[in-house]
């Protein structure tokens, strides 16, 4: 597991089970320069940022989680956002600033994102999408 800084940002509980797996050697201080291989992965090359010496692992998989930054941009135009790109819902509906356009999910959340509160939204969302119709008699 390779990790940028000399700790992790995930829950403690998380990092737990991971210190506790055998088979998981955490790089610290590492980040990824390259992925060597053609068709498949036959290798990653590794920089580590505090002595800047390069190596490379003979890995054949490479996993890649990062991020959290929503995927939002298309909308930015139309719809509201915070500065991070979250989408604005009126607290407690799923209704944005445009009328008939609802937000559910990750990118209309940042603080659960979880699997079942994006699930919850998504329901939020898809009542508040067919009550809109059916008001406007469709
Ligand atoms: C490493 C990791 C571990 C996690 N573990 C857990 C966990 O243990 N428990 C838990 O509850 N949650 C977990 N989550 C969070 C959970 O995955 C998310 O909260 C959930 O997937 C959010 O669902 P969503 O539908 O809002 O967004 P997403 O699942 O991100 O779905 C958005 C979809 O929109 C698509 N998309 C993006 N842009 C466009 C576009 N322009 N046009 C068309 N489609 C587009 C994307 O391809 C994607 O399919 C984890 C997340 C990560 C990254």
């Amino acid at each position: 597991m390779i990790v940028r800084r000399d700790e992790m940002r995930a829950s403690k509980a998380m990092q737990h089970r991971v210190l506790n797996t055998p088979n998981i050697e955490v790089l610290w201080n590492t980040t990824t320069k390259e992925i060597l291989g053609e068709k498949t992965v036959d290798g990653v090359m590794v920089t580590n940022t505090k002595t800047g010496e390069d190596r490379r692992l003979d890995v054949t998989w490479f996993f890649v989680a990062i991020g959290h930054t929503p995927n939002s941009d298309i909308f930015k135009p139309f719809i509201n956002m915070d500065e991070a790109g979250y989408i604005l819902a009126v607290p407690g509906s799923s209704k944005t600033n445009v009328e008939g356009v609802f937000a559910a999910g990750d990118v209309a959340d940042k603080y659960y994102r979880q699997a079942v509160t994006a699930a919850g939204s998504g329901c939020m969302a898809a009542l508040d999408a067919e009550r809109y119709l059916a008001a406007k008699g469709h």
